[in-house]
């Protein structure tokens, strides 16, 4: 019918808007090269903001003692504690809760916000058990991972440059956020000491190079997209402090904020992006990371509903409701291995109160979920050849044995097999066979938590 030909046509149109073809990931991956340099060249460089982590030095394993983290940077947020042991006996012991920040402070005050973030972990904190020991007269320590970007000032300051992934409080922009949750510790009664102030990325990155040596980089790919790898400290121009005693220095990239014209951007994202929070920010984020890949699927079945009657003569009400469609649902659609798509029904039936589709109809979904994650999947790949590129990783050296981990993390990468598995497919195509040897992707599960207590065992007030 014609209602079908049209819908198809809608299809086909994203389909080579969304293209990217090897020649196209290359420029991209260039790119992000380039932009990496202009940001480490100077302050406001690049749409890469390149912070400087102040974390100059990685764990060694040495590390003893009691830390907690806080990891905020999403959805969730997670507390932690371990007991580290040094060389000989690693993790001795480590637990962790997640607990959910309601939406409403997302967007609220900063006090509402850290009060309720602080008093959680008071509450953590009194649940302390006997596997956990402070060694007598000292004050707890805390790794505070805060996955946005921060100008940092010190291994444990940093004032916030702005919100992403859906956080918008004005009043925190320009604060630094260690002093706005010590305040709020304070408030609670807690008497702990915030030792390092990390991304997640950075967090990541440490708690992969704890484990393994090879760890050069670390990836999130959870609600929101970040970056981090190790630079040397004289290829930062835009660093005048002392250089430090390891050369080297730990970036975060804030890669999410990456944009260039060779990104495959179609009128949905451009959309999606001018009603979002963040206008004009975060643009390869908003192509590549959870928040929005179902947002973007979700936009171009609206599409196909209001102008070829996708499902039918009215447009389902619940679809045009922004983010119901979220990325779980997709990949879960995507990943429907059922021979009529039952899975692809029911969702259909349960989120949007679509029922009776046939089954023509429940593949042409499942093919747009397939779009949209693959360009997200080989775009992502595209800035990690990236990252190798600057990191002069990307090729093999005559006589020279040296293997590249890159530490990944995030539900995303995690839980969206048909994503993990053409980022990693497309990073292997990229590289070539011998390169793609020589580097590997490893699942750092929860390595950010890890990472920022570690961080804040090497950055103790009593080393
Ligand atoms: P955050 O990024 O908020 O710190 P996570 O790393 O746990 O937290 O990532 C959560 C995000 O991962 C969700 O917002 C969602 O976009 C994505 N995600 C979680 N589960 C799935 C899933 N089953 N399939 C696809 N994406 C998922
Ligand atoms: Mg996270």
């Amino acid at each position: 019918s014609g209602r079908w030909v049209k819908a198809m046509e809608i299809v086909k149109e994203f389909e080579e808007k969304c293209g990217t073809p090897i020649g196209k990931l290359r420029q991209v991956a260039d790119a992000m090269t380039v932009e990496m340099h202009a940001g480490l060249a100077s302050e406001g460089g690049s749409k890469l903001k390149m912070l400087i982590s102040y974390v100059d030095n990685l764990p060694t394993g040495n590390e003893k003692g009691l830390f907690y983290a806080l990891d905020l940077g999403g959805t969730n947020f997670r507390v932690l504690r371990v007991q580290l042991g040094g060389k000989e006996r690693g993790i001795v012991n480590q637990q962790f809760e997640e607990v959910s920040i309601p939406p409403s402070l997302m967007t609220g005050s900063s006090d509402a916000l850290f009060d309720y973030i602080a008093a959680e972990l008071a509450k953590f904190v009194a649940e302390e058990g006997p596997d956990f020991q402070l060694a007598p007269g000292k004050q707890r320590e805390l790794g505070f991972t805060f996955s946005f970007p921060v100008m940092q000032t010190s291994i444990a300051s940093g004032t916030l440059l702005r919100w992403t992934k859906g956080f918008s409080i004005d009043e925190t922009v320009g604060q630094d956020v260690v002093a706005e949750l010590t305040k709020a510790m304070e408030r609670q009664g807690l008497d702990m000491r915030v030792s390092a102030l990390v991304n997640d990325t950075v967090g990541t990155l440490a708690g992969g190079r704890y484990t393994n040596n090879d760890v050069a980089a670390a990836v999130i790919l959870g609600t929101g997209s970040n970056a981090a790898y190790v630079e040397r400290a004289h290829a930062i121009p835009k660093w005048h402090g002392l250089l430090p005693k390891s050369g080297e220095m730990v970036i975060n990239m804030e890669w999410g904020n990456f944009r260039s014209s060779h990104l495959p951007l179609t009128e949905y994202d451009h959309a999606l992006d001018a009603e979002s929070l963040n206008p004009g920010e975060q643009i390869y984020e908003k192509v590549i990371s959870g928040m929005y890949l179902g947002e973007i699927v979700r936009r171009i079945l609206c599409r196909m509903a209001e102008e070829a009657s996708f499902f039918g003569d009215t447009v389902p009400p619940k679809l045009k409701v922004p983010f119901v469609l979220r990325t779980p649902v997709m990949s879960a659609m995507h990943q429907d291995t059922s021979p009529d798509l039952k899975v692809v029904a029911n969702k259909l039936k349960d989120i949007l109160e679509i029922s009776n589709t046939s089954l023509k109809t429940r593949k042409v979904i499942v093919e747009l979920c397939n779009i949209v994650a693959t360009r997200g999947a080989r775009l992502s790949a595209a800035g990690i050849l990236g990252i190798l590129k600057k990191m002069g990783r990307d090729t093999v050296k005559e006589g020279e044995r040296q293997r590249t981990v890159i530490a990944m993390d995030g539900g995303l990468y995690e839980h969206y097999t048909e994503y993990r598995k053409c980022l990693e497919n497309t990073l292997n195509e990229m590289l070539g066979d011998e390169v793609a040897g020589t580097i590997v992707v490893e699942h750092s599960n929860d390595g950010s938590g890890i990472g920022a207590a570690l961080l804040a065992a090497s950055h103790s007030q009593y080393l």
